[in-house]
């Protein structure tokens, strides 16, 4: 093994399956099968999981029972249960709810955040201070998602400076956490080091979380690519299912089980048990009613076909 680059001996990762995913299939669970699933999900090792989110239940109808989910959630020690919030109330629900942990969305591009929620990034950030306001007096952790740092579908490249600049508008806030997401897929294994060497640069001893996609079929170069550079905490979804936004079924999100399989491959320790999470995976196909796109669950785990 002489010669190959040091990675990291631990990753952390944190489903967003039962959020991010569900809320892009067109069946809708059930409170109770959803419970079912975040109980199997807690069982594998997971300590983050993103439950559900506090929008409007017009808007978003498959997470419309996230309160409920929420009251009758059989909370597991050491997991921290997180939800996304788009608004001052949401925020107020979520952390009424009891979620451990709230999440807030803002665009890195001006165009792409005025699709999602019809406000300028400048409006955003005044809601995101409102928001902060209200989880932090609740003694919860607030962290933020910025999204299309990778590329947006409307601008194209995405400047770094700008990511940086609102990186700091959001500390200034007080978020706990940082996560870029590569919302549509337009990230490449050179540019995630490019942008993650420049947010170490201007933020030495921040964590920061990648939220990858594989629209481009590029997810899992890019979670290499991260951990050449030192990144350790990753989103991804069970099954694979959810986040994309071009075709229905197209790889989206990516893969927990996938993801697992090939750090355990590679001598990186996750703390999952990954059949525990390919059973989270076939139950969730039952439960759909149809194939996730999630690969290591048809070509099974190679060190049980190798012995
Ligand atoms: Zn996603």
């Amino acid at each position: 093994m002489i010669g190959l680059p040091e990675l990291p001996q631990r990753v952390s990762i944190r489903e967003v399956g039962p959020r991010d995913g569900l809320q892009n299939e067109d069946v809708i669970l059930s409170t109770a099968d959803k419970l079912r699933l975040l109980d199997a999900l807690g069982a594998t090792g997971l300590t983050q999981i993103e439950v559900g989110s506090f929008v409007k239940p017009q808007n978003v109808p498959q997470m419309a029972d996230t309160p409920e989910v929420f009251a009758r959630l059989q909370r597991r020690p050491g997991v921290i249960y997180s939800a996304i919030a788009p608004n001052v109330v949401g925020a107020q629900r979520a952390v009424e709810a009891g979620a451990d942990a709230v999440m807030v969305f803002l665009s890195a591009s001006e165009s792409h955040n005025r699709s999602n929620v019809n406000m300028s990034v400048e409006q955003s950030l005044v809601a995101v201070a409102n928001m902060a306001a209200v989880v932090r007096e609740a003694g919860k952790p607030f962290d933020a998602v910025l999204s299309v740092v990778f590329g947006c579908p409307f601008e194209g490249h995405v400047a770094i400076e700008r990511v940086l600049e609102l990186c700091e508008r959001l500390l200034n806030l007080g978020a706990g956490q940082l996560t870029f997401g590569d919302t549509t897929g337009m990230a490449y294994p050179t540019l995630v080091q490019q942008v993650v060497l420049a947010f170490r640069q201007r933020f030495p001893r921040q964590p920061l979380r990648l939220h990858l996609h594989s629209a481009r079929g590029a997810g899992l170069a890019n979670i290499l690519a991260a951990l050449q550079v030192g990144i350790t905490e990753f989103d991804s979804s069970i099954g694979g299912i959810g986040g994309c936004p071009f075709a229905p079924g197209a790889p989206g999100n990516l893969c927990t089980e996938d993801l697992t399989h090939m750090l355990h491959e590679m001598g990186i320790a996750t703390g999952l048990d990954l059949p525990a999470l390919m059973e989270c995976a076939r139950m969730l196909e039952t439960m759909l009613g149809h194939e996730v796109p999630g690969q290591t669950i048809k070509a099974g785990i190679c060190k049980h076909l190798t012995g």
